[in-house]
């Protein structure tokens, strides 16, 4: 373990397309405002998949991950609201406060917004420096895996605010990977029935109905959408959540929808794809489709619900810092429910 006088630091870099490397960094102290966090254990997401392969836009070179628990080691001039040896969980984005989003209360689709992990250095490392007012205190039990799971849950909670379900009614949720799954947690919490999920691999079907969900279906099976269908008295359903992203789900989806329905597009699609809607059936079934980027102003209440969704009911695998291109390779294929870099260790990302 590195001490705080440590001159340098390891850290995952990605230099640019399929060039990830271990670093050995300076050490930086936090200025003021600034706590420095031993980040714990970081969630590899598709996101990250997406910046080493060249896809999503990032700054060359940056440190990866967006994902971040920690303890906090040291707390710059003027911070009184953490102390080192707090566990906590860092919301990782940047706005300008300036533009006309940020006046709106629309922060995460500011002009500028910069990522940590993205556009700016995030937590695959042996120090992270924050500013303090992003890093959330969490319960000192909290396993830090589970911490790091703040922050898709956050995303998951803006997403459930944007499709704004009542409770008592269907949901038919695309996808059981990570998000997926924590979107069935939700749907239970937030009173959804009954929660019907379409994955086509039988180990995020198994997922999927751990987390709560009342039926799991294939969706490579051609009676899956009457069976689907079924289980809403043939109406369709009134909420239906895309967390895999495509064309083709959408069009699912709106297939799948009841009149009225909300259809809330979660998952990232590629840039590229383009899906047939009919206006026609937009107007005569009054359909809503709505979109949810990041987490605006939700970290802080996916720091209060994540004690009560059990989400430990997900299966995680650690790797260590230097071995983060097998982590990588392992989101990629889906070989846990979730993967985790532990710049110290699996014990202590695991605890
Ligand atoms: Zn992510
Ligand atoms: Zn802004």
């Amino acid at each position: 373990m590195p001490l705080t006088d440590a001159r340098t630091i390891a850290a995952v870099r990605c230099h640019g397309p399929g060039d990830v490397r271990v670093e050995q960094l300076p050490a930086r102290a936090p200025g003021a405002g600034e706590v420095a966090i031993e980040p714990l254990a970081v969630g590899v997401c598709g996101t990250d998949g997406h910046i080493v392969g060249g896809s999503f836009p990032a700054a060359r070179p940056v440190v990866l991950g967006h994902e971040v628990c920690g303890r906090v080691r040291e707390v710059g001039p003027g911070v009184d609201r953490l102390a080192p040896g707090d566990l906590v969980t860092v919301e990782p984005h940047d706005y300008c406060t300036a533009c006309a989003y940020c006046r709106l209360g629309q922060e995460h689709l500011c002009d500028a917004k910069r990522g940590y992990g993205v556009r700016l250095d995030g937590g695959m490392t042996e120090r992270m420096v924050v500013p303090a007012r992003i890093a959330y205190r969490l319960p000192p039990d909290t396993p830090p895996w589970i911490g790091a799971l703040t922050e898709p849950l956050a995303c998951c909670i803006h997403g459930m605010d944007q499709l704004a379900p009542r409770s008592g009614l269907p949901v038919l949720v695309y996808g059981a990977g990570p998000a997926g799954a924590m979107m069935v947690a939700l749907a239970r919490s937030r009173g959804l029935a009954p929660v019907v999920v379409m994955d086509p691999r039988p180990d995020r079907r198994d997922l999927a109905l751990r987390m709560g969900a009342d039926a799991a279906l294939d969706p490579t099976d051609p009676a899956s959408g009457a069976a689907a269908r079924d289980m809403t008295d043939g109406l369709g359903f009134p909420y239906v959540v895309d967390a895999v992203g495509s064309a083709h789900l959408l069009e699912s989806a709106i297939g799948m929808a009841s009149r009225g329905g909300r259809i809330l597009v979660f998952g990232v699609a590629r840039p590229d794809e383009e899906a047939r809607v009919r206006p026609n059936e937009v107007f005569a079934r009054e359909l809503t489709i709505v979109g949810a980027v990041i987490n605006p102003y939700t970290h802080h209440r996916a720091v209060g619900m994540l004690p009560t969704l059990r989400l430990d009911r997900l299966r995680p695998a650690f790797f260590p810092l230097e071995k983060v291109s097998q982590a990588l390779e392992a989101q990629a294929v889906g070989q846990a429910d979730k993967v985790f870099v532990a710049p110290y260790g699996v014990d202590a990302a695991r605890r």
